[in-house]
């Protein structure tokens, strides 16, 4: 790419087609798009930009007015990309049962989370979403009814399908559909322009809304008036709502879909871990699901065929769901046994290895302790307007955990950050370090001190607080701390990693 872009939103779509090597039926050219090439990985991004601009031209958002919608996950991140470049206040209702990661993903673009209780569904999001857009006069998006989301792939992923698959050689077209916003504006420009693709659309096969025939209920605006009587939970999020939105009944209704496939949820999540092992191609469990359907095609199609399987996000966004169920934080037998195979850096026995010895073991050459570093440890430890001296390194989880417990307990104290900007000229944060490993005998960090006293590191503090030392020895220096509640835990601030072993 040559393009200087000028911001983020010119790097959407124009995502690249893949060609599957291992997975594909022999005689089938199996093909996927990765819409996790898009700027924050998922194929929304380009109802984003479609339906904020479209609401700008059509003067229905106004500059700095909030924007609103009701979105699992993939559409606010989107939204809250193009909020942020665009200067609009987002505000996003969520089921609490999406993934903890994607709110944290949207409060991270500065937007605004509203949860909403699982139980309520899809529908419950939405009318939450619709109640505030109200009460506040704010732009509400509609994703499910907004033909500017569909109108988006009509003008680019339908576009660029057509020049990658030249000819009308494409056989078949394979999505899911969440708001069918990509199915609506797709297949409408295929069928049109490249009539021999046939259109697949697939749905879980716990929850067969399209499949059932049984149509949906709907206001004058095309919002559903209640869930549908076959919605059921299902695993593939970002698939169906509880209801068939208005642009994937249009898209049926125009008799563009050629055939709709059930899939298997454990199918799903098994052709999502394949892609991923077998292709390298790292998707969602939408993707996996797709893919499943595509499958199945492949399995039935006619020699030479070619298919393409829309991959709507990126596997990243699923760490904390179903899909990464069975993937071990702790090392398996096998990865023991790779341990096991040399004798060093091992959990299970000591590391043979030589260690740098200590300066004072050190022989004569060694560099003398630095007279600056000695007068420096020497002033900021016997410092009385500031007793707590805090020898700490920017980047330490250690030291974090100790600048937690300084900020809950309302605790003032000086942290010097050896690795800091401010310490690096002449090495003066290296030459502290050699200084306090000469004193203390220990080359870890942090090293706490308070009024001249040693304390230790992150978890001698922990203790000394534990048994209520730390509160006498701050009160010897008129430094009071906040109370706690009976059960707090310091060591409940150290890294998640540690707790572990
Ligand atoms: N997969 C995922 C992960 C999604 O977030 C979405 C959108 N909700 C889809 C698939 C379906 O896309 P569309 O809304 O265009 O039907």
């Amino acid at each position: 790419m040559t393009t200087i872009f000028a911001n983020i939103l010119g790097t959407i779509g124009d995502t690249p087609v893949i060609k599957i090597n291992k997975l594909a039926p022999q005689g089938i050219n199996m093909y996927v798009k990765a819409e996790a090439f898009n700027p924050m990985g998922s194929v929304k991004d380009r109802m984003a930009i479609s339906t904020i601009e479209a609401a700008e031209a059509s003067g229905q958002l106004k500059p700095g007015q909030t924007v609103i919608e009701a979105t699992s996950g993939n559409t606010g991140i989107g939204l809250a990309m193009v909020c942020a470049v665009k200067g609009y206040p987002l505000v996003l209702t969520m089921a609490e049962s999406f993934s903890l990661e994607r709110r944290k993903i949207l409060r991270f673009l500065g937007a605004k989370v509203v949860l909403t209780p699982a139980e309520l569904k899809g529908s419950g999001m939405l009318a939450k979403a619709v109640e505030l857009a109200k009460a506040h006069d704010w732009f509400l998006v509609r994703q499910f009814e907004n033909e500017a989301n569909a109108d988006a792939h009509t003008r680019t992923t339908a576009e660029e399908i057509l020049a990658t698959f030249k000819d009308g050689q494409l056989d078949y077209f394979v999505t899911g559909f969440g708001t069918g916003g990509t199915l609506k504006g797709t297949s409408r420009v295929l069928k049109a322009k490249s009539p021999n693709t046939q259109i697949i659309v697939c749905e879980p096969d716990n929850a067969q809304l399209l499949g059932s025939g049984i149509p949906q209920a709907r206001e004058d605006d095309g919002s559903p008036v209640e869930s549908h009587p076959n919605f059921r939970p299902h695993l593939v999020q970002g698939w169906s709502p509880d209801f068939i939105p208005k642009l994937t009944e249009d898209a049926l209704a125009a008799g563009t879909v050629d055939r709709i496939v059930p899939i298997a949820g454990d199918k799903a999540l098994n052709f999502t871990k394949e892609l991923a092992q077998k292709e390298g191609i790292f998707c969602g469990v939408s993707g996996g699901a797709t893919f499943t359907a595509a499958m199945d095609i492949a399995n039935s199609a006619p020699a030479g065929s070619h298919i393409l399987c829309m991959l709507p996000d990126t596997g990243e966004r699923y760490l904390s769901t179903p899909l990464f169920d069975d993937i071990a934080v702790e090392m398996s037998e096998d990865e023991l046994e790779i341990s096991r195979s040399t004798p060093n850096y091992r959990f299970d026995a000591a590391t043979t290895g030589k260690q740098a010895p200590k300066p004072s073991e050190q022989d004569e050459t060694a560099p003398a302790l630095d007279e600056q570093a000695l007068e420096f440890v020497k002033q900021v430890t016997s410092d009385a307007a500031q007793p707590i001296a805090f020898f700490a390194l920017e980047w330490c989880e250690f030291c974090w955990s100790v600048r937690k417990l300084f900020a809950k307990l309302d605790i003032p104290y000086q942290a010097l950050d050896l690795d800091s900007v401010k310490f690096q000229e002449d090495d003066l944060g290296g030459k502290i370090r050699a200084v306090l490993l000469d004193q203390l005998g220990s080359p870890t960090i942090p090293q706490i001190y308070i009024g001249g006293k040693h304390i230790g590191g992150a978890t001698d503090l922990f203790s000394a607080y534990s048994s209520g030392e730390l509160n006498r020895m701050l009160a010897e220096h008129d430094i009071s701390m906040k109370e706690m509640p009976e059960d707090f835990e310091p060591a409940s601030l150290l890294p998640g990693w540690l707790h572990k072993r």
